[in-house]
């Protein structure tokens, strides 16, 4: 529930709407575990919530990786017994949690296992934010958070934004709007609808190709959303918002990472504000598709960097336990085979 939910919940229980505070920086921030923890209430309002069937829904930890490189894979059961998960990078002191918002991703594109289990079910906001506050039980504090895990934000819009708003209010986790990062593989009405909102997450576009017909090779959504709807959508958005967007592109051997490939990208590319990030492609098991060389990635890179777009090169996180970009499948694809 956001804080007003809550709000109405303890007024319709005959209590004053500020007891909804404790409830949700309990929930929130101090990550409680059950309503007899939020000791602020009185013991007699914690027994009515309880004798009503409110509890703190959670979710529950199956497994938990840790990768050499300081980056952990958890896999989370949800009430239904569907599993998602969630991947923690560390970069210094600072804590990153990409989310999953869906079970498994109907968007079917050709470098992600995800795609590969197709949709079970989208997530509840409840759900999105509670992976935040499981892996904060076992991490600390998570400063970023990305929507970047299993599934397509944008297909779960109302729960992702009622998840972010549950993550940003500053009763709660306060983690700061600019912290969250929406990625999209490229839904167009959902990028321009983002920009009407009240909190508004940076946006990711999952690109992978400069030109349509590559684009719908790799990735189904281009054949509903081409790039020039893609970009379009974009120039409203950037023109309500005045915000750069990041551009994602995942470089797949011999398919989309030559050099001409980058220039005409840089032609895509140019008058919009933005930045690109590279993502070696992190084959899964049964991918057909094979990551390129560090030597054609810095080629590709350079070509963008010379054209003065502003690049950045991710290199693989999280590979060893399968919990680098496009790997993650909660085990489904192991149960399936
Ligand atoms: S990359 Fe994202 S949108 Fe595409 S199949 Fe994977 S989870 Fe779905």
């Amino acid at each position: 529930m956001t804080l007003g939910e809550l709000e109405r919940l303890v007024v319709e229980l005959g209590q004053k709407a500020y007891q909804a505070k404790y409830i949700f920086s309990f929930v929130h921030a101090k990550n409680a575990a059950a309503v007899s923890d939020i000791t602020p209430l009185s013991k007699a309002f914690r027994e009515t919530l309880g004798a009503r069937g409110y509890f703190i829904s959670q979710l529950k930890t199956l497994d938990c990786l840790a990768d050499p490189d300081g980056s952990r894979k958890y896999l989370f059961e949800l009430a239904d017994g569907e599993r998602v998960e969630a991947v923690l990078l560390r970069d210094e002191q600072r804590l990153t949690l990409c989310v999953s918002t869906q079970v498994g991703c109907a968007m079917g594109c050709a470098f992600c296992a995800t795609g590969r289990i197709q949709l079970r079910r989208s997530l509840t906001a409840g759900e999105i934010a509670d992976e935040v506050n499981q892996a904060e039980q076992d991490a600390g504090k998570i400063n970023n958070v990305v929507y970047m895990g299993m599934g397509e934000p944008f297909e779960n819009y109302d729960a992702v934004l009622k998840s972010i708003r549950i993550l940003n209010h500053a009763s709660g986790k306060n983690i700061g709007i600019r912290h969250i990062t929406i990625s999209t593989c490229g839904v167009a009405p959902a990028i321009v609808r983002l920009a009407d909102e009240d909190v508004r997450p940076r946006l990711a576009i999952s690109l992978n190709a400069p030109s349509d017909p590559l684009r719908r090779r790799i990735m189904p959504i281009a054949r509903k959303y081409p790039l020039a709807e893609l970009l379009k959508a974009v120039h409203t958005y950037q023109a309500r918002t005045q915000q750069r967007v990041t551009f994602e592109y995942v470089l797949i051997d011999k398919l989309n990472d030559s050099t001409a490939h980058a220039h005409l990208l840089v032609k895509l590319l140019r008058g919009i504000p933005c930045n690109v990030n590279l993502i070696e492609h992190n084959p899964y098991p049964g991918c057909e598709l094979a990551g390129s060389s560090r030597d054609r990635i810095a080629r590709f890179a350079s070509v963008l960097t010379d054209a003065g777009v502003e690049t950045v090169t991710r290199f693989r996180l999280g590979r060893q336990i399968q919990a680098a970009c496009g790997q993650l499948q909660a085990g489904y694809g192991r149960a399936r085979s």
